[in-house]
């Protein structure tokens, strides 16, 4: 038996109690710290605050991140990030980890290919992970999967692509406050429109992402992107555990990107977001139309789940993240994501080529 991957959950709200409830479920993988900036969380016991037994392992405050770089108190392979959405806010943090020579998984939607948005900080991220030996990967449902990483794989068959179509028809009910405020459920028309104004309301995040990664490991040149959001208004009255929505308020966000290439619109993505649309009698789905030599056609009804989808892709890139090169990486430069049902510790050692 090899000894067990050691795991570090940062952010243990939604996304990230599950994910820490998943690794508890497997054996070779084991998490030995666990941090959120929540008072309410802070100081309790990790297993008792997931539902079950004690772990022996307490929340902590996040360490802080402008003082000097002194050894944590706790050290793991590596840290999975599950705290915001954007490139900016989670850099800092994950620069950090690396700092202590750590290994980083992120799903902050930005992270799936932060050189699209924020290049200067990717470049830097890039290279510190380098310095210290240590690999860096942003991934989740949405992006990092669906309408990316599986867009990708349905390439692989075509001798020619022309042109790439897919949406995504899905529920938002799993995700908790973060997801819920950035795509303006319970919000009024007024509200929306106001929120996407000013910024505090984006629908989803991820577009220029996937956009961006997909025409890279084709080897295309996105000329620009071409975004449109407009609200889903609710006629029932939804509730999940993070919101409440009246008939007449917003349920969620249709959000379209076009990327263009040499002017033509080769990569279209479509992601009406909401909570609930069973309620109005809307299936959810996946879709993905690959337009070339041969045409390839995808249909997933209903969707991947995006909650357990997510947890699920955060904690099965472990094994690759810890085998592969030092650096800032996506998921179109790792090999194939698997689901971990053996020892994680094993999968590492075949990952690691080690006989
Ligand atoms: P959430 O709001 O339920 O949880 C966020 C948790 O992080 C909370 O417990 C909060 O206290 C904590 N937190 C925030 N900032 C922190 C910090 N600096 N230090 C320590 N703790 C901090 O959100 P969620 O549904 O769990 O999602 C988390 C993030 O992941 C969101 O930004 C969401 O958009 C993103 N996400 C991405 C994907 C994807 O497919 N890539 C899928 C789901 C969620």
């Amino acid at each position: 038996m090899s000894e067990s991957i050691k795991v570090i959950q940062w952010g243990l709200g939604a996304m990230g109690s599950g994910m820490a409830r998943l690794i508890q479920r497997k054996s070779g993988i084991e998490i030995v710290g666990a941090f959120d900036q929540d008072p309410q969380k802070i100081g309790k016991d990790l297993g008792v605050f997931l539902g079950g037994e004690k772990s022996g392992v307490v929340i902590e405050a996040p360490p802080t991140l402008d003082g000097p770089d002194g050894p944590w108190n706790v050290k793991g392979d590596i840290v999975i990030l599950a705290t915001s959405s954007f490139t900016r806010e989670v850099a800092p943090q994950i620069e950090a980890v690396v700092r202590q020579g750590m290994n980083v998984i992120s799903i902050a939607e930005e992270m799936s290919y932060p050189y699209a948005q924020e290049p200067e900080l990717a470049k830097r991220l890039d290279r510190v992970a380098k310095e210290h030996g240590v690999s860096i990967l942003g991934t989740g449902i949405n992006p990092g999967f669906v309408l990316d990483t599986l867009i990708l794989a349905l390439t692989g068959p075509c001798l020619e692509v022309k042109k790439i179509k897919a949406s995504r028809i899905n529920d938002l009910s799993p995700f908790g406050p973060t997801v819920i405020h950035t795509q303006g459920v319970g919000t009024s028309v007024a509200e929306f429109e106001s929120g996407l104004a000013k910024g505090d309301i984006v629908g989803h995040v991820g577009f220029q992402e996937s956009i961006n990664l997909i025409a890279k490991a084709l080897g295309w040149k996105v000329d620009r992107i071409e975004e449109e959001r407009s609200p889903i208004i609710s006629k029932v009255r939804r509730e999940t555990p993070y919101v409440k929505v009246k008939p007449g308020q917003v349920a969620g966000c249709r959000h379209t990107a076009i990327g263009y290439v040499e002017g033509e619109p080769r990569i279209e993505l479509i992601h009406p977001q909401q909570v609930l649309p069973q309620l109005e009698g809307i299936e959810t789905g996946d879709y993905i139309n690959i337009h070339g030599e041969p045409d390839i056609h995808l249909v997933l009804k209903p969707e991947i789940p995006g909650g357990l989808g997510t947890m699920a892709m955060a904690v099965n890139m472990i094994p690759q993240v810890l085998a592969a090169r030092p650096g800032l990486l996506s998921m179109a430069e790792l090999p194939v994501p698997t689901a971990l049902m053996g020892d994680v510790s094993e999968i590492l050692k075949w990952r690691k080529g080690v006989q």
